[in-house]
């Protein structure tokens, strides 16, 4: 009786109380992409889901600089940009102008040379101050001739490493909500957007300390649609002769820059505008917090003596330590 009875309970438990988060990870953009769905029927998520994750493809294939991609046929002078391309670069040039020249588009040379996009990373030469100065770039390296977009100069290559990512998750949240998803987060390797709620609660995510990758510098409680994107020097670097060089490039000198660990962004307008931030917060440092909040969005900042600045309207979203 009593195992008729627990069989009978955990049946109903199990209809009027399923599990409402779906949860998945593709590998994608050379990270692991988490979809976290809230409140949707299984099925339902799950077509969205895959939806999301192709177009979050098609995206990574338009943007890449290797292969025959659009970018990289533009780099060579060979085809106009697609408009969605022009789209991003237009983006791209405002938020150049507004961060004072520290997002630059223009570094594809310069991060070909320093290597840091290939996948080997640890243990390959440095340019040498020379080929640095050879490749580093004028502040504008793209002028718009007869309604056509072209590169002034043959130091400049576009590069869309800094935003592209945000790109494609602001597109893979259009797929989900195209699909009538209202919860979710798409957080590709700690750079994410929100959408909704998880049930009654916020969404709950850590921003990661630099040095000590389990660790976090803060924890914040989000809800409605935000997005967090974070740059740091720790995800492909190498170390030599106690200096830390990384994929970040500094436009006025074409060296890694030097004035943070880690920069991230919180933006109610688009993981697009945080992902292009975040690299120009990581450039500029705690000076970069000024122009940011003129834009409409908030940071924070870890200094490259582990100090960490942050916008004052951040610590709306923040959870006391103790609550953690
Ligand atoms: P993120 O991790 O978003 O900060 O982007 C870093 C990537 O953006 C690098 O791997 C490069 O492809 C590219 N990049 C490096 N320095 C800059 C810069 N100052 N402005 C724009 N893109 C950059
Ligand atoms: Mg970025």
């Amino acid at each position: 009786m009593l195992r008729l009875l627990l069989a009978l309970c955990l049946l109903i438990a199990g209809c009027s109380n399923p599990d409402p988060l779906t949860h998945q990870t593709r590998y994608m953009m050379g990270t692991l992409v988490e979809f976290s769905l809230y409140g949707a029927k299984r099925s339902t998520a799950e077509s969205a889901i895959n939806a999301a994750a192709e177009e979050m493809t098609r995206v990574e294939k338009l943007f890449t600089t290797h292969h025959a991609s659009p970018v990289a046929q533009f780099n060579r002078g060979k085809g106009a940009l697609p408009d969605e391309v022009a789209q991003l670069l237009v983006i791209s040039e405002q938020i150049r102008q507004q961060s004072g020249g520290a997002f630059h588009i223009g570094l594809g040379a310069l991060n070909r040379v320093w290597g840091f996009s290939d996948d080997q990373a640890t243990n390959r030469t440095l340019p040498t101050l020379k080929q640095v100065a050879a490749l580093l770039p004028p502040a504008q390296c793209v002028v718009k001739k007869d309604g056509e977009w072209q590169l002034v100069d043959r130091r400049c290559q576009l590069d869309f490493g800094g935003i592209a990512k945000g790109y494609a998750i602001d597109r893979g949240i259009a797929v989900l909500q195209a699909h009538h998803i209202r919860n979710a987060i798409i957080n590709a390797g700690g750079d994410m957007r929100i959408i909704g709620q998880r049930g009654d609660k916020k969404w709950r995510i850590g921003i990661r300390h630099p040095r000590q990758a389990d660790q976090v510098v803060a924890t914040l409680e989000l809800a409605g649609d935000i997005s967090v994107v974070t740059s740091g020097d720790y995800e492909r670097f190498v170390i030599r002769d106690g200096r830390r060089y990384h994929h970040i490039l500094d436009p006025s000198t074409g060296e890694p820059a030097m004035r943070a660990m880690s920069a991230t962004v919180i933006s109610p307008h688009s993981a697009t505008l945080a992902d292009g931030w975040s690299t120009a917060l990581f450039v500029r440092g705690r000076a970069g917090l000024n122009p940011l909040q003129q834009a409409g969005m908030i940071g924070l900042v870890v200094d490259r003596y582990g100090k960490i600045d942050s916008s004052p309207a951040m610590r709306q979203w923040m959870v006391p330590h103790g609550k953690r």
